[in-house]
């Protein structure tokens, strides 16, 4: 099955680079622990750590606030950090800010260990469906309002393999 692109592979690559040389350089050689928001962020994670040029720690932790298409509007804990990041450079990586539920109790969450610092960075983010206030410190794209998958984002469990980033437009 295909889907209408609206993020190529290249551009994601090119992006990706740009967004781990940020980070190399803010954090030149200083450690970061790198938190992986399962399942939709594994490959964004996958690609990011690889061109980031500092000492990473990498971790995943596992929520769930979607059934389907549409947000459930509560934040479940499946599996949490092994990681104690007291101290230490958190870097939170998100699939897609949608709502901004995931993200902002995520941040509230973290604050409470002392990280040194606490950034976030999301592949995607939806401006038009934003309804809890957050800060994206590294941003790769800014996309209307679509239901998207591949690159790691799923519906119902499908489509995270595909390379590109394209508009879901099969049954809901
Ligand atoms: P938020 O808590 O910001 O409303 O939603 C964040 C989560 O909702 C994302 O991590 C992702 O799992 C899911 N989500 C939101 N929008 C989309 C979308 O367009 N496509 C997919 N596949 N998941 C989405």
């Amino acid at each position: 099955m295909s889907f209408p692109e609206l993020i190529s592979k290249d551009s994601i690559q090119k992006r990706v680079r740009e967004l781990a040389k940020e980070i190399s350089n803010e954090f030149h050689g200083e450690e970061v622990v790198v938190v992986g928001v399962l399942k939709g962020s594994f490959i964004f994670c996958a690609d990011l750590i690889r061109e980031i040029d500092t000492p990473v720690i990498l971790d995943f932790i596992s929520v769930s606030s979607y059934e389907g298409t549409e947000s459930t509007g509560e934040l479940k804990i499946n599996l949490d950090i092994k990681t104690d990041v007291t101290g230490k450079n958190v870097i939170l990586v998100e699939d897609i800010v949608d709502t901004g539920l995931t993200i902002s109790s995520l941040v509230e969450r973290f604050k409470k260990s002392n990280p040194k610092s606490l950034k976030v960075a999301s592949l995607l983010y939806k401006p038009a469906r934003i309804q809890h206030k957050v800060d994206i410190d590294y941003l790769a794209f800014e996309i209307e309002d679509h239901f998207v998958i591949g690159y790691g984002l799923d519906f119902n469990g499908l489509y995270r393999e595909l390379p590109y980033v394209g508009i879901y437009n099969g049954e809901v």
